[in-house]
């Protein structure tokens, strides 16, 4: 069955279509290789490894053009790293959270297992839609993903009407910072990895910070609460000011981070990729609602995520089969995500996968199943 070959016309330029880690720019890949001896492998104290940091801090910064007093915070560990690091040092006492797939879902469980806060308020919804927000008293910090990867439903950001004067807003943006709108006024937190829409490589967690959520960091760390020094945001705020990072960072990512920002600072910034990813979600959500064998999985349009796209083939279909041949054919990662276990094939719409390619895939995903 996998003997099955797809035209060389109808091919994508390039096939990773995968959520995360997702794709990464061949010529960033060439840049980091180009540094040779000047970069990976020296001191990370040192000013070759601190310009590296302070690209990507900057590149952020214009990016997102920083709202007044916000900061860009990094550290070791990835989006995971930062759900305990918020126990820790941004949950005063009790949160609450939008669960709606594994991701949401994840946060939530990571203040109710941190014993020195309140059990939290979780608001849940079944996978494919999603939940809203509602102030309620006694919450100090309100969690949900804005792009949730495993199903791809993406939730506004939105402060809560009533919410407390000095309660956060912390959203898990790590599949949906750079490739959806945002307006980071609604937002004390926006944290996120760069293996997704920044094209980079895991390990390493960013956060853009409000002046709201920096005092928070204070107000937690003055109370003697006891943080574990790796967990300790104060820390993070303070070699972030410095380009730096409490313990040694992964050089490459921050590297590749620089090269993709800059690609995105120059292409129009963020109304420029999310040009892009609208262009790619029209153009595979189109053709879903177009064929007959395909739905889209996210049954309100409004919900449907702009750089993730999961589409449910009929019964008749195999969608496992349809990946395992695409994949045989150089077209990887389109497989859904393993726990939500239906018919589909999940693809990655992030700004560096071009839109071309989204319609390629397409046709190409139609000539497998017409051979099929
Ligand atoms: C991928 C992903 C994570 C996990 O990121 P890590 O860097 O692997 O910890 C968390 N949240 C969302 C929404 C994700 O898409």
């Amino acid at each position: 069955m996998t003997e099955i070959q797809i035209p060389a016309d109808l091919l994508p330029k390039d096939g990773r279509f995968g959520a995360g880690p997702s794709k990464i720019a061949p010529g960033a890949l060439d840049a980091l290789a180009a540094t040779g001896t000047s970069l990976m492998g020296t001191s990370h104290r040192q000013a070759a490894v601190k310009n590296t940091v302070g690209r990507v801090r900057e590149g952020l910064g214009s990016f997102f053009d920083l709202p007044e007093g916000y900061e860009v915070v990094f550290g070791n560990g990835g989006a995971t790293a930062f759900w305990d690091i918020a126990t820790f040092g941004l949950i005063r006492e009790k949160s609450q959270h939008l669960s709606f797939g594994e991701f949401s879902s994840k946060f939530a469980a990571a203040a109710k297992a941190a014993p020195w806060i309140a059990d939290p308020s979780v608001i849940k919804s079944e996978p494919g839609t999603r939940p809203v927000a509602v102030a309620e008293e006694g919450i100090d910090l309100y969690g949900w993903a804005h792009n949730e990867t495993s199903t791809a439903v993406m939730a506004p950001v939105i402060r809560p009407a009533g919410a407390a004067d000095d309660a956060l807003v912390a959203i898990d943006a790590t599949s949906g910072a750079g490739g959806l709108p945002v307006d980071l006024n609604q937002v004390d937190v926006y944290y996120f990895a760069p293996q997704k829409c920044f094209a980079s490589d895991g390990g390493t967690w960013f956060a853009i910070m409000s002046p709201r959520a920096l005092a928070r960091v204070e107000e937690i760390k003055a109370s003697g609460r006891f943080i574990p020094a790796f967990f300790d945001l104060g820390t993070c705020v303070e070699q972030s000011r410095l380009n730096q990072t409490y313990n040694t960072p992964s050089v490459a990512t921050f590297f590749l981070m620089a090269e993709q920002l800059d690609w995105m600072n120059a292409n129009g910034g963020l109304n420029g990729m999310v040009e892009r990813t609208t262009a790619s979600s029209n153009a595979l959500y189109g053709w879903a609602e177009r064929t007959a064998y395909t739905t889209p999985y996210v049954a309100n349009a409004d919900e449907r995520s702009l750089v993730i796209g999961t589409i449910d083939f009929n019964d008749d279909i195999d969608a496992a089969l349809v990946a395992k041949t695409l994949r045989a054919n150089g077209i990887v990662d389109t497989e859904p995500y393993r726990k939500l276990g239906r018919n589909q094939l999940r693809i990655a719409m992030y700004p560096a996968i071009d839109p071309s390619d989204i319609e390629l895939l397409t046709k190409s995903i139609d000539f497998v199943v017409d051979a099929l």
